[in-house]
């Protein structure tokens, strides 16, 4: 079935349909961390996102290369350099490396590139000097260079692609220096910041004097360097709509470096934004959350997963500790299930059963349905617990099942619990049991039954004799 997804180029559902003629490789940009601060789990409900997009690509037979920068220099990063008095690869490697170990938590395959910006500053000089060239940008008064939205339009291009613009509102002339703006302020913005004492150490030469660059510029240099000026699929939050992402395909269309006919980017897609307990985070509501926090109270990286997995990416998604009690829930009836599973497979092995996998595919195959595919899931859970119930399944037709799950579950990355160890002391206490079961001393059965509750384990008799499961 054809692959769809919402393109914010077009508004609307569309096929995708990659670049390549032979229909095989995909580039793929994912606007990665500003590293002035731990990521908040705002920030990984995008980049599940994006990790969901590139496994369910690959599912579909395509060739993913994924880039995710990172930003390692803009105006938040350059203040807290300087508050914390550290060069700036001492602020920003910290961040860098908490990141990377929390995608790691978070399942999230690791991109196959992660350029750093402040090693990218020749190709970004490269590129301002085309826009340079064109005419589309200028050196103002204040030694900064700057993207001219009216040359550009001059041209024929149009800015505000990503989103309707009313120009009727802009005042001519002005500019922009600050990386992040509104869209009622639209304006000229910098593609290279000249030098201020407030920057410290933080510079490079360049054709314009000593400076450092504007984010915006940054990704459009990594992305067209190691994806190529046309590429299938760009990525990000919600709030990079404007300006960051227009402004990168107007750098990027504007330096005019596409084959005719083409764009900068094929396709956008941007994820929706998160609430926690019903409100935007923030540190005064103590509702703002990095990754530490949440594993601090016990959830696992697995659970948080399965949660902002939970719904479709295009709805604000409000994250709750509630919803993390029921993703736990809901990932222990799936363990049960596959722990039973496995039991009547045994050393069987089979190909993967179709229903499971065909059923979860036409559900991402529009838009990623995530609820469509967990719905599916869930149905297919209910019916194997049935079979299970009734020992109708025979090895051959668990190890099937099991197949299929790891399918589906490649694409989704939430896995399968950890068989949990068992302690040698409760193995020792089970034998007890066992012996004072055929002695028929239940009294002493019931104490040990007991003892191991209070140490969290229960345990199951199954037909293939008795099995601990971890309370
Ligand atoms: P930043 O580190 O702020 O540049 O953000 C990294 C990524 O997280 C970007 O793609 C943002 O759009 C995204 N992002 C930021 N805040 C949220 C949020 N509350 N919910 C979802 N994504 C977010
Ligand atoms: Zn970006």
């Amino acid at each position: 079935m054809a692959l769809k997804f919402f393109n914010t180029l077009t508004r609307s559902v569309e096929e995708f349909v990659p670049l390549d003629p032979a229909g095989k490789q995909v580039g793929m940009y994912c606007c990665g961390p500003t590293v002035h601060d731990s990521a908040h789990i705002g920030n990984f409900r995008t980049f599940v996102f994006a990790d969901l997009v590139r496994r369910y690509l690959t599912f579909k037979g395509l060739t993913v290369r994924h880039v995710m920068n990172i930003t390692d220099v803009e105006d938040k990063i350059i203040a807290r350099v300087r508050a914390a008095n550290v060069s700036l690869r001492e602020y920003t490697g910290k961040y860098e490396a908490a990141f990377f170990e929390d995608l790691k938590i978070l399942s999230c395959l690791p991109p196959h590139d992660t350029p750093r910006a402040t090693e990218f500053i020749p190709e970004i000089i490269a590129l301002v000097e085309k826009l340079m060239a064109r005419g589309l940008a200028y050196k103002a008064t204040d030694g900064s260079v700057y993207f001219s939205i009216d040359k550009y339009r001059g041209c024929g291009c149009v800015y505000g692609q990503l989103l309707k613009l009313n120009f009727d509102e802009m005042r001519a002339g002005e500019r922009v220096k600050s990386d992040e703006y509104a869209k009622e302020s639209v304006a000229d913005f910098a593609l290279w910041k000249a030098r201020v004492p407030e920057d410290g150490a933080v510079f490079w030469p360049s054709p314009w004097g000593e400076g450092r660059p504007g984010w915006h510029i940054e990704c459009s240099a990594m992305a067209m360097k190691l994806l190529g000026p046309s590429f299938d699929l760009h990525l990000g939050g919600e709030d990079l709509i404007f300006p960051h992402h227009e402004d990168e395909i107007a750098q990027s269309e504007g330096a005019h470096l596409q084959p005719p006919g083409q764009r900068f980017v094929k396709h956008w897609m941007h994820g929706a934004h998160l609430l926690v307990e019903g409100k935007k985070m923030s540190k005064s509501l103590g509702n703002f959350y990095v990754l530490r926090d949440l594993t601090a109270k016990g959830f696992t990286g697995r659970e948080i997963r399965y949660l902002l997995l939970s719904a479709h990416y295009r709805g604000t998604f409000n994250f709750t500790l509630d919803g993390l009690h029921s993703a736990r829930t809901s990932l222990a009836r799936i363990d049960e299930c596959l722990t039973k599973l496995r039991e009547v497979a045994g050393h069987a092995e089979a190909p993967a059963e179709a229903s499971l996998v065909t059923a979860v595919s036409a559900a991402l195959d529009e838009d990623l349905n995530i609820s469509a595919a967990w719905g599916a899931i869930f149905e297919w859970v209910g019916q194997m617990n049935v079979q299970l119930a009734a020992n109708s399944l025979t090895p051959a037709q668990a190890a099937a099942a099991l197949a299929a799950w790891r399918t589906v579950d490649a694409v989704l990355g939430v896995g399968a619990a950890p068989e949990a160890e068992v302690p040698a002391e409760l193995a020792a206490l089970l034998e007890q049991r066992q012996a004072a079961r055929k002695a028929k001393d239940f009294k002493r059965s019931d104490a040990i039954r007991d003892e191991l509750k209070a140490k969290g384990w229960v345990i199951e008799d199954t037909p293939k004799g008795p099995r601990f499961k971890k309370l």
